[in-house]
């Protein structure tokens, strides 16, 4: 099936005379006959036998995303941090590393940067523009991943998946990608070699701004026994000694991801969140259509303007990215726009306090036009160093193009650019 139609039907087969939408099944836990069932669940966790890793409602999006980007299975977590968080550790334990491109999510940087040091697990950093033995330089031992982000929030530069993928695989490692700004219409990861692909749904895939999420997808792809992850090939004492590559085959990182980590962490969504999500992801593939349109003619505008400095949008042909995007992207860019204005930080204030249709928030890939001042919000946990790294000019503003009609949007950006 093509994307419009699996955002539609994946995911949930209606039973005769069935419910025709995947209900919202509120319920914490599921009544068994018998205790010999209840036992036999365990041999096959992947069934649904506690909400904590696993739900009817939870199940079906899962399924759905995971046939979107052409994966095998999927996890949904709570937030998109979670989803990173599990992708990595479902990987790395204190005293490994992994390898990430800098030109990331501020809030990745975080986690990678901090948090999972504290963990023990060392962030490698890496220019997403090394050269291949710049990036050889970067691999230990240790190392058990590549991590990179298809669309870099905010930076806006394309990820080049084909040769992080070649990179990771020479070194016998996962390539992980984050596709939200993306999303699996508008760029497959996996098509071009990547093994996971994480998503925070919060923003394109919900669409509606009504509520956190992430998820994991396994492309089944990665071959788990070449002798460097010993986890996977080994049994596991915490379930009763189930090794997953033999028990679940090109499913064992999904299953040992809620297996392991969402049973004992349990950062699971709950089912009537999922619904939501489902109601998001129905026209994700016709959203994403729009968003690209929208965006494109606002890019142009600014483009003319001569109140900015610089434009970052892939799409536009003088784009440092362009030619990444043509490959990658084909389709569009999403929503999402960088521009500096001409007077740096106080002009960026000026600007964005005259906006009277756009909506000033900390979010992004909504379905109404926002703006953000990345360097005082998202990303002011961040050093300068850190900020140019991950390529946030001070006077930058994040820009997402909503669903308005794209004339309004133009006429609210116009009058409040006459103002600076
Ligand atoms: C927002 C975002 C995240 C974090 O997701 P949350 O759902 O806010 O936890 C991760 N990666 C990217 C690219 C994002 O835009």
């Amino acid at each position: 099936m093509k994307d419009e139609t699996i955002c539609l039907h994946a995911g949930y087969d209606p039973e005769d005379g069935g419910p025709g939408v995947m209900p919202i099944v509120q319920s914490t836990t599921y009544r068994f006959k018998s205790t010999e069932h209840i036992g036999d669940l365990f041999n096959m966790p992947t069934e649904c036998m506690y909400s904590r890793f696993a739900n009817p409602t939870v199940d079906a999006v899962e399924k759905k995303i995971a046939e979107l980007e052409g994966g095998v299975a999927a996890l949904c977590t709570t937030s998109g941090q979670s989803a990173s968080l599990f992708s990595i550790l479902n990987l790395c334990s204190a005293g490994d590393s992994f390898i990430s491109t800098s030109t990331i999510y501020g809030g990745t940087v975080n986690l990678f940067a901090v948090t999972l040091k504290k963990f023990g697990i060392e962030c490698i950093f890496v220019d997403s523009e090394a050269t291949e033995e710049e990036l050889q330089a970067a691999v230990k031992p240790n190392t058990k991943a590549v991590f990179g982000e298809t669309l870099a929030n905010p930076a806006l530069s394309v990820f080049d998946i084909e040769k992080f993928a070649k990179f990771a695989h020479k070194n016998n490692i996962p390539l992980i990608v984050d596709n939200t700004f993306a999303t699996p219409i508008l760029c497959k990861p996996i098509e071009y070699g990547a093994d996971i692909v994480v998503h925070s749904t919060s923003k394109y895939m919900d669409g509606h701004a009504l509520q956190i999420g992430g998820v994991i997808v396994d492309s089944g792809n990665f071959d788990w026994t070449n002798g460097k992850f010993p986890e996977f090939t080994e049994p596991d004492e915490s379930y009763h000694g189930i090794v997953y590559t033999e028990s679940f085959g090109n499913m064992a990182y999904a299953v040992k991801a809620r297996m392991q980590l969402m049973r004992d962490i349990g950062a699971y969504p709950a089912a009537n969140s999922a619904f939501l999500l489902n109601l998001g992801l129905e026209t994700l593939a016709v959203r994403m259509d729009r968003y690209c349109e929208n965006a494109m003619k606002v890019a142009e505008y600014f483009e003319k303007s001569d109140k900015i400095l610089s434009v970052a949008y892939p799409g536009l042909p003088g784009d440092k990215y362009h030619e990444l995007a043509k490959k990658y992207l084909p389709k569009g860019t999403s929503g999402v726009i960088s521009i500096r204005i001409k007077g740096g930080k106080a002009a960026a204030v000026r600007f964005m306090d005259a906006l009277e249709l756009a909506s000033k928030e900390v979010h992004v890939a909504d379905i109404r036009t926002c703006v953000l001042h990345p360097a005082t919000a998202t990303h002011r946990q961040l050093t300068d160093e850190q900020l140019i790294a991950c390529g946030v000019d001070p006077g930058m503003i994040r820009v997402s193009v909503g669903l308005e009609n794209v004339d309004d949007i133009i006429a609210d950006l116009d009058k409040a650019l006459a103002c600076v």
